[in-house]
């Protein structure tokens, strides 16, 4: 509360960076005792396919029922995780929940989705990554097919042999793989070619400003055409208006997730929505066979 501006910037910024620091301190204490009692919580957002207006399935996405600061969201804490290294057990707990409520939807009959989870760099390069895995996946009887993680662009590109080594192995696993927020990195083309990879999310950050004529909308036609060259499935995500959806068809984008189809959604309101899709009752008759 001293008032010590105008002696140097320094001083001027240090009440607050203590003010950080404490908050910070407290942030993290939380967040130790969050897993223990059970204060995680995955919401889920709908992939759409635009060919036959299908449900491909659900990207997980984390939450944080704290006591007194209610819900809280992922840009607000993952980094503190992955600093304190709390992010390994969140992400094997999400990992673990999400393949428990992807094979009570298999059981009710959707057994054409996929659940996707995202993976933070510092799981990505955890040496017991595939353990995890396939423990969640054992544990619940998923098929591997049924599981999709998304890694983002710049954490497969750092490192570049032993990212590709890691992919190769979640592949051979039979685990999907998606390159999540594309084009926010510096992929090279020969490395994109060698990437054992099933789909390109591009970035909401792209997505945000497609009008014609603008270089986003350049960029996105550029990205589209060259997933399709190298047969990789193309998500937009942060669909918001109709515009942008028609124009990410007429490109021929494979999919898209955004507001403008559903927002991240408790289980029971997914699959109250999922109902009342088209193809929303998939009796387990009709399964459709995913590419
Ligand atoms: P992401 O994987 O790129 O997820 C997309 C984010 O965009 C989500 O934010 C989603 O709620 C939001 N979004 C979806 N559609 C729209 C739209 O139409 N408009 C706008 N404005 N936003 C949209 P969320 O849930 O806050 O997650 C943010 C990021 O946190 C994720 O980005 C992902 O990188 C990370 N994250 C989320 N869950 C997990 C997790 O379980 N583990 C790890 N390691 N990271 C996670
Ligand atoms: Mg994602
Ligand atoms: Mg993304
Ligand atoms: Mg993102």
């Amino acid at each position: 509360h001293t008032k010590r501006a105008g002696r140097n910037g320094y001083n001027f910024f240090e009440p607050s960076m203590n003010a950080n620091a404490h908050q910070q301190l407290q942030w993290l204490q939380d967040l130790r005792v969050a897993l223990e009692r059970n204060q995680f919580r995955l919401v889920y957002q709908p992939k759409f396919s635009f060919s036959d207006d299908t449900v491909l399935g659900a990207e997980a996405l984390l939450r944080w029922q704290h006591p007194q600061r209610g819900l809280v969201g992922p840009d607000e804490f993952i980094g503190l995780a992955e600093r304190s290294g709390l992010i390994i057990p969140i992400g094997a707990w999400v990992l673990e929940e999400a393949c428990r409520q992807m094979h009570e939807w298999l059981s009710l009959g959707y057994a054409h989705w996929k659940i996707a989870v995202n993976l933070s760099p510092v799981q990505f390069a955890d040496p017991h990554l595939l353990d995890v895995v396939r423990a969640a996946l054992e544990k619940h009887q998923l098929p591997p097919s049924c599981l999709t993680l998304e890694v983002t662009e710049s954490t497969a590109m750092s490192n570049t042999e032993q990212s590709l080594a890691t992919l190769q192995q979640i592949a051979d696993l039979g685990v999907e793989i998606s390159i999540d927020d594309f084009g926010t990195g510096y992929s090279s083309l020969l490395y994109l070619k060698r990437l054992p990879a099933n789909e390109l999310k591009i970035d909401r950050g792209f997505v945000r400003d497609l009008s014609e004529g603008t270089e986003d909308a350049a960029i996105v036609s550029a990205i589209v055409a060259l997933g399709r060259t190298l047969n990789l499935r193309i998500v937009a995500e942060g669909v918001e208006t109709e515009g942008q959806q028609q124009f990410l068809h007429a490109v021929g984008c494979d999919a898209l997730q955004g507001y403008l189809m559903g927002r991240p959604m408790a289980p029971d309101l997914f699959l109250q929505t999922m109902r009342e899709q088209p193809d929303g009752k998939a009796p387990s008759a009709q399964h459709k066979t995913a590419a």
